[in-house]
């Protein structure tokens, strides 16, 4: 695994022979690598730069083993902390007390977030948990016709009140709805703009002030690369976000927003989408997206 990078690393690391433990003059090629190699998955910059300083920190002192490789041993330290970074482990979507769990859905126009709804409504169902989705995106009236042709696919009904109600309304009326029908989750897509805009932002604040979700999800676009940075940092300080889906990874995207994300919100990444098709959503793996960030 990660051979490329650990036959680098191994080359930066001939200095190393000879010597027993990894101390900060002979580590400085080697974190100039695993910096390299983490800018070209995308990751921010300025998160490259803590993350960088800290597997530097965390390599020190420790042992060069003999018989392993110096570059897999680095490259194992790296990978480590990138799993330690991203979470260790799945986190799954909130589950309320009391039905129904509220879930709002956040993001860029493009981003997959209408897809990612449905996509969300469908693993719901496969649980065996009932789903209601909710179009509140009434800027795009296509953006309903959307939700309702994805709702009669995977056989899950669709709140709407049509493109001349108030976001804001929509949204708490078909909270209303799920309450008296008994529906276990209640998915709330919202308007996406093609770049961040205050009234977009204070609409779903005001969402959010009303609906009181249990998990505010930010759809990101693996393929923004360094921009899913500032993304995440405008609306987790203006939203606040508990959860991340990120998108499009079936593309050739090496996933390092994955980390910016993380890092910047604190944010888990629950989901992943794969896929154009509703069923091409997988749960977040921090493993598996260190694996791939390191190429
Ligand atoms: P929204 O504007 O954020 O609601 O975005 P949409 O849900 O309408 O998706 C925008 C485009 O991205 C559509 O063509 C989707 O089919 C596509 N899309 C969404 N998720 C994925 C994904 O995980 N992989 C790929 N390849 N395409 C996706």
């Amino acid at each position: 695994m990660f051979d490329a990078l650990a036959e680098r690393l191994d080359s930066a690391w001939k200095k190393l022979r000879g010597q027993d433990k990894i101390t900060d003059s002979n580590i400085q090629d080697a974190l100039k690598d695993v910096r390299r190699a983490l800018l070209e998955a995308d990751v921010n910059l300025q998160v490259v730069k803590e993350f960088v300083a800290e597997v530097g920190e965390q390599a020190q002192g420790s042992q060069v083993l003999s018989g392993v490789r110096p570059g897999e041993q680095f490259v194992k330290i790296v990978h480590d902390e990138l799993v330690k970074v991203m979470g260790e482990s799945n986190v799954p979507l909130a589950v309320a007390d009391s039905a129904p769990t509220i879930v709002l859905m956040a993001g860029l126009q493009g981003t997959g977030k209408t897809t990612a709804t449905a996509k969300l409504a469908l693993h719901l169902r496969k649980e065996n948990r009932s789903a209601l989705m909710v179009a509140t995106d009434v800027y795009r009236p296509a953006a309903i016709d959307q939700l309702k042709t994805l709702g009669q696919q995977i056989e899950v009904p669709v709140f709407e009140l049509g493109s001349d109600a108030d976001p804001v309304e929509i949204a708490r009326q078909g909270v209303e709805y799920a309450k008296t029908q008994g529906v276990d989750t209640v998915i709330i897509d919202t308007a996406g703009r093609l770049q961040i805009d205050q009234d977009m932002m204070a609409e779903l604040a005001r969402i959010k002030a009303v609906v009181q979700p249990h998990d505010t999800l930010l759809v990101v676009d693996a393929m923004t690369g360094q921009e899913a940075a500032t993304l995440t940092q405008t609306f987790n300080e203006q939203i606040g976000i508990s959860g991340a889906i990120l998108t499009k990874l079936d593309g050739d995207s090496r996933g390092g927003a994955a980390l910016s994300i993380r890092r910047i919100s604190g944010a888990p990444i629950k989901f992943v989408g794969v896929g154009e098709k509703v069923e091409a959503l997988q749960p977040f793996y921090p493993e598996r997206m260190a694996s791939r960030i390191l190429g």
